[in-house]
């Protein structure tokens, strides 16, 4: 297979496309992609906060299913409106885990009408100290399918003291991983993800930017001890033993001790797509199928 390279992380200030020594190759319009059957697109990801979206269906029947809620309400619909997504779209919000960068607590009291919020099982307890109204929640341990036809694998691993949930999800033949937040890549999630289609994957950090960082030790034996965050190398190695077939994402970039382009040099060659999302803007979406 040809090497494919893509990377299209949008900046702050403009959307130019970040350059790499590989080729790129620019996404789907914004407008293709979002009016096509199933699409997904990482509104943000990094520390500050993650919000991923699938947008299901088309024109006016558009139906949104968020992975993480890790942005303020407001922030969110700002976002979805900018790809022509009313915030009331959302049905479903899928949470890998409740740490306040992927479950930011203003949606606790701005949560549409409508909208569930699936949390695992051993997630409950802190969903309900938080203050989340527990009949908008339905607890999963097992697998289980949305009203909008995803089917959901859910596969529990190691992060800090509550462990997080990383995602397999099945649509119409073909499927998504997403995987954040990783203490370690273990075989439960390479064999979770193997071949899926698209893989949203952590990677955090540069080893060698975090050991020279100025950071607490303290701060760096959590991030790098199993129980905190994938480095690049870990997730490129993940991603090797995976073998996603079509595209990669790389999520939740260390703003202090990582780069989009130190990160995307380790998959440089690689015979998939290749994305970094961006820690403030939506990325062009991933048309499924
Ligand atoms: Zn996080």
């Amino acid at each position: 297979m040809a090497p494919v390279g893509i990377l299209r992380a949008v900046t702050r200030t403009n959307h130019d496309t970040l350059r790499l020594d590989f080729p790129v190759h620019l996404g789907a319009p914004i407008t293709e992609a979002v009016a096509s059957p199933t699409a997904f697109c990482v509104l943000a990801s990094s520390s500050s906060g993650n919000c991923s979206a699938l947008i299901h269906g088309e024109g006016l029947l558009r139906r949104v299913t968020l992975i993480d809620c890790g942005l303020s309400p407001r922030r969110t619909r700002l976002l979805l409106a900018r790809m022509g997504l009313d915030f009331s779209a959302i049905d479903d919000i899928l949470v890998t885990h409740l740490d306040g960068d992927h479950f930011y607590s203003g949606w606790i009291k701005a949560l549409p009408r409508h909208t569930w919020l699936h949390i695992h099982a051993r997630h409950l307890r802190r969903a309900a100290h938080a203050g989340v109204d527990m009949s908008r929640v339905t607890a999963f341990e097992d697998p289980f399918t949305l009203r909008c036809g995803v089917h959901v694998r859910p596969t529990v691993l190691s992060h800090d003291e509550w462990g997080v949930v990383a995602f397999r999800l099945d649509v119409r033949g073909v499927s998504l991983g997403y995987a954040t937040d990783l203490g370690r890549a273990s075989a439960s999630l390479i064999k979770a993800m193997q071949g899926v289609d698209v893989l949203a994957i952590e990677s955090n950090y540069c080893r060698r930017m975090q050991v020279e960082s100025d950071r607490p030790e303290q701060l760096k034996e959590r991030i790098m001890g199993g129980f905190g965050h994938l480095s690049n190398e870990e997730c490129a190695a993940a991603v090797r033993k995976i073998q996603p077939r079509d595209h990669v994402v790389l999520l939740h970039l260390s703003r202090q001790c990582n780069s989009p382009e130190t990160a995307a040099a380790h998959h440089a060659g690689a015979g998939y797509r290749l994305t970094v999302a961006d820690a403030e803007w939506p990325m062009a979406p991933i048309v499924l199928g």
